[in-house]
């Protein structure tokens, strides 16, 4: 976040799918990193956390290890765990709801929505279940995991042709396909996906921002 010069002092909140290490093992050096940076000694505002089932008991796990006082902040840290398909707010006036997906027991894909209506769906990691377009239903922004272009070799992941065909039932306004593993180096990612859907589809990069 530093490199890229997003202003992680005041970052207002964090989203935790679930807990394979690729999605939640920044968060404790994150932690241990506001706890001791200048940059955030007089920071006021509370910073929330949601998260998947169990992100409160590793995180407290890893703090446990080497008594880093994680929680013990200069400002107020929220942790929250979302189990329920009920509707909570992330933010004032930032809805969201969340939906489970077949990847791991624990894994949530999210569904946020502001007051404009302008709306954005994360799929977490995902198998193909056909509930995820339903759930990501007319969204303006659809950040879908495609961790394979084909032959996937796990039911855990999804591969391109399974992914536009949840862009087809879904109908987003944008397409951005992430978590893609080496298979897809040297492949032109957009004009394959627009072969099997003609919406707007793009690779994630490191850097991206997106206004939605
Ligand atoms: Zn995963
Ligand atoms: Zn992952």
């Amino acid at each position: 976040m530093s490199q890229e010069g997003v202003d992680w002092p005041n970052l207002d909140a964090i989203w935790i799918s679930h807990l394979h290490l690729d999605h939640c093992g920044g968060l404790a050096s994150f932690l241990f990193g506001t706890k001791h940076a200048p940059q955030t000694q007089s920071r006021q505002k509370p910073l929330r956390i949601f998260g998947c089932p169990g992100i409160s008991k590793l995180l407290s796990a890893i703090d446990d290890a080497n008594d880093y006082g994680l929680f013990d902040q200069p400002f107020l840290v929220e942790l929250r765990e979302i189990s329920t398909a009920a509707e909570f707010e992330i933010l004032p006036e930032l809805r969201a709801r969340v939906f489970s997906t077949p990847h791991t027991h624990e894994s949530l894909a999210i569904r946020l929505t502001d007051r404009s209506g302008a709306s954005l769906v994360y799929s977490s990691d995902s198998g193909y279940d056909e509930g995820l377009a339903t759930f990501a239903r007319g969204v303006d922004l659809l950040i879908l995991e495609c961790s394979f272009w084909r032959d996937k070799p796990t039911a855990k992941h999804l591969e391109l042709v399974e992914a536009m065909r949840l862009a087809r039932l879904a109908e987003p306004r944008k397409v951005i396909l992430t978590h893609l593993y080496f298979e897809w180096d040297g492949i032109d990612l957009e004009s394959k996906a627009k072969e099997l859907w003609p919406g707007e589809t793009m690779a994630a990069r490191d850097g991206l921002r997106m206004e939605v």
